[in-house]
Parts: structure tokens; C-alpha cells; sequence
């Protein structure tokens, strides 16, 4: 990911449909991990599905702030 970032942060933003609270964090869910905001919180919620219980421990490391906005 090296030109990947700001033009097409801009571009995906756009809402085509309405934007929803991401159902793990609760943070603005984009459509590249609708309705998640991030792959990470879609793992997580796949996870919990896979593994049937909702007693996942969540660490908190995001650390590519650069692919948020
Ligand atoms: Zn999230």
C-alpha cells in the first residue's frame, strides 16, 4: 500500500448507502468491512460466531491508523 492511501480514503468515504455503527466497536463502518469498520472487528465478529460464544478477550492494536481515516 504505498499510493493507496488519501486519494482513495476520499473517494470510499461517499456514502452509497447509509452508514451504520460498526456492531463490534461501534465506530463508522465502512464498505470495504461493510458492516464492520475494519477487518479486524469483522474477524473478531466471525470468530465469535465460530467459535460460539461471545467471550472473546478483544485487544486493542490497531495500529494502521493509516487505513482509517
Ligand atoms: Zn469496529
Amino acid at each position: 500500500m504505498a499510493d493507496d492511501g488519501k486519494i482513495r480514503v476520499g473517494a470510499k468515504i461517499e456514502p452509497l448507502r447509509k452508514t451504520r455503527a460498526c456492531a463490534e466497536c461501534g465506530r463508522s463502518s465502512v464498505r470495504e468491512h461493510y458492516p464492520f469498520c475494519s477487518d479486524r472487528c469483522r474477524s473478531l465478529d466471525l470468530s465469535r460466531w465460530l467459535n460460539g460464544s461471545y467471550a472473546i478477550p478483544v485487544a486493542d492494536d490497531e495500529t494502521k491508523a493509516s487505513n482509517e481515516e
